[in-house]
């Protein structure tokens, strides 16, 4: 007997049916998050989960499923497409329903390679002058760029502080967003494999 699903008007000839409903449209006990935060170190390219490890679909399956709701009988992460393909059993056997999930990978060092690197950085943050200013300024900078990214060193001098970031982008964010001044300047610290030269930028800030 021909079915049309009550929400999407499908009929049980073209789709596949869970019951009364068709499968995508059958009531759900789960909830997946549309998006999830992860973690990702800038050098290895593994991400926080399990102390560090690979990104691969297994370890973003469960980082997804942490933060979902509900029962499902197994999933699986397609990292291609962005999507997460779940089995479920319902009370009219068990299917299959996709559901899109983004991963925003925030850019971080490992612990590793915090290690080996010691003072990696795409950027450094100089604060100079009015000592007042500076200790107002500092703590609010640096807050701010960790939640984006990593501060691998801060260095007291007789003229002010210097503090290494991981990400260029989240150091000039930070500036910006507090309305400060800087004079930019551009140092080659080497090449990638792929023969693209790499420059650190150096921000300075006087106050
Ligand atoms: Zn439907
Ligand atoms: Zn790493």
């Amino acid at each position: 007997m021909e079915k049309i699903c009550p929400r999407c008007g499908i009929s049980s000839k073209t789709a596949p049916f869970a019951g009364n409903f068709c499968e995508n449209c059958y009531p759900l006990s789960v909830r997946i998050p549309m998006a999830v935060n992860v973690l990702q170190c800038k050098k290895c390219r593994h991400i926080k989960y399990a102390g560090w490890s690979a990104p691969t679909p297994e370890n973003l399956t469960h980082i997804i499923l942490k933060q979902s709701k509900g029962k499902v009988a197994s999933a699986r992460f397609d990292k291609k497409n962005s999507l997460l393909a779940v089995e479920m059993d319902s009370a009219h056997g068990t299917f299959i329903k996709s559901f899109p999930v983004e991963i925003i990978y925030s850019p971080s060092l490992c612990d590793t390679c915090s290690k080996s690197a010691g003072s990696y950085s795409e950027a450094i943050i100089q604060l100079r002058g009015n000592k007042e200013k500076i200790e107002k300024y500092i703590d609010k900078l640096q807050s701010r760029i960790r939640r984006k990214t990593f501060i691998s060193r801060t260095v007291s001098l007789s003229e002010g502080i210097d503090f290494y970031v991981g990400d260029k982008i989240e150091a000039l964010r930070a500036l910006q967003n507090f309305d400060l001044e800087y004079l930019r300047t551009e140092k080659l610290v080497g090449q990638r494999k792929d023969g693209r030269r790499i420059y650190r930028s150096t921000f300075r800030v006087r106050f």
